[in-house]
């Protein structure tokens, strides 16, 4: 006999749609990648190794908290396709990286109607285990975010951004990470949305990937403010907290897995995320991997910023 609380969870699992159940597991999946990403940090040896060069690393949490991610969510979704950002070996996932918790808050919402036939071999899920590893690496640790974003048909409909470093800056006693969550149709949950006053521009942009043309197109949107920093969802969290106006990025670097769980949350709240040209990615299993073409987000006057981008930025970054 099963006991009356898994019944009860088990009940709720199997009547909701899939892609609820996805989402659902993916929100504790992304606290438990949260608080291995903690674990590392301060176990003290991150394990780095270099990618492609001393801008683009790896450490021991952006491993660990792939495994735990993908190898949680294909073990309860074994037909749902999961692309994480780490080329591993593919090897046994220690038991005790498995999460098999759900959030029934998620599970309690009702599921917009288009998505609610979905199958689970039609969603594609988009795993960026440790968004800012550079920042993690030096201690910027409120920069640091765990992606994972849900596709279908191309299009982001759904994400989770955990930031596992949240409050850290309150020192010992403050509750630390939060997650943030959303679906196009349904809304964004997690965080307070916030406008930037005054129609101030209030631009973001990299801290550790940045060259002539990616300023020269921060400069040409003529802000009152340009803010760098780390990541991402880091970026994103910013422009939906009301704490920037635009995310402004004229380079490639940035990959389907960075974009996919931001774009679909700043969908949920009206936002916009295109490349420089204003077209916007598609999330099918086949694309390439690289956004070659840039990434601008913004929660509003998305066609501003988009007319402001100089010919010499749209020259450098052409479609293929
Ligand atoms: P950033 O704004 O520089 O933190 O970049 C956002 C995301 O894109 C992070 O996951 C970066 O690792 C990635 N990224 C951007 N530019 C590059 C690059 N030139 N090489 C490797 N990764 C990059
Ligand atoms: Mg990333
Ligand atoms: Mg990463």
């Amino acid at each position: 006999m099963m006991n009356p609380t898994l019944q009860k969870q088990f009940l709720d699992m199997s009547g909701s749609p899939v892609v609820m159940r996805l989402l659902a597991s993916a929100y504790n999946v992304a606290e438990k990648a949260g608080s291995i990403v903690r674990k590392v940090l301060h176990s003290g040896d991150l394990g780095i190794v270099e990618k492609t060069g001393a801008n683009d690393l790896q450490t021991l949490a952006d491993r660990l908290a792939q495994q735990s991610i993908c190898a949680s969510l294909s073990r309860r979704f074994p037909k749902v396709t999961i692309i994480g950002e780490e080329d591993l070996p593919s090897e046994e996932t220690s038991e005790d990286l498995i999460e098999d918790g759900h959030s029934e808050e998620i599970l309690q919402k009702t599921c917009p109607a288009e998505y609610s036939g979905l199958k689970e071999e039609e969603l594609v899920v988009w795993v960026d285990p440790l968004d800012g590893t550079k920042e993690y690496t030096e201690g910027l640790l409120d920069h640091v975010t765990v992606l994972i974003g849900i596709a279908y048909g191309g299009k982001a409909i759904a994400g989770v951004i955990n930031q596992p470093f949240y409050n850290y800056q309150l020192g010992a006693g403050a509750e630390l990470g939060r997650t943030i969550w959303g679906m196009p149709g349904l809304g964004a949950f997690g965080f307070q949305l916030k406008e930037v006053e005054n129609d101030r521009r209030i631009v973001v942009t990299t801290r550790s990937h940045s060259n002539k043309v990616v300023m020269d197109c921060v400069n040409a949107m003529e802000p009152h403010e340009v803010v760098r920093v780390g990541g991402a969802g880091n970026k994103i969290i910013q422009l939906v907290e009301g704490q920037v106006s635009a995310y402004v990025f004229a380079s490639l670097g940035c990959k389907k897995w960075d974009t996919c769980a931001p774009e679909a949350i700043l969908h949920a709240v009206g936002g916009k995320l295109t490349d420089m040209h204003g077209n916007g990615y598609r999330y099918d299993a086949n694309v390439k991997r690289m956004n070659s073409t840039g990434v601008l987000a913004t929660l509003r006057n998305h066609e501003f910023y988009l007319s402001r981008v100089p010919q010499s930025v749209l020259q450098a970054l052409k479609a293929d």
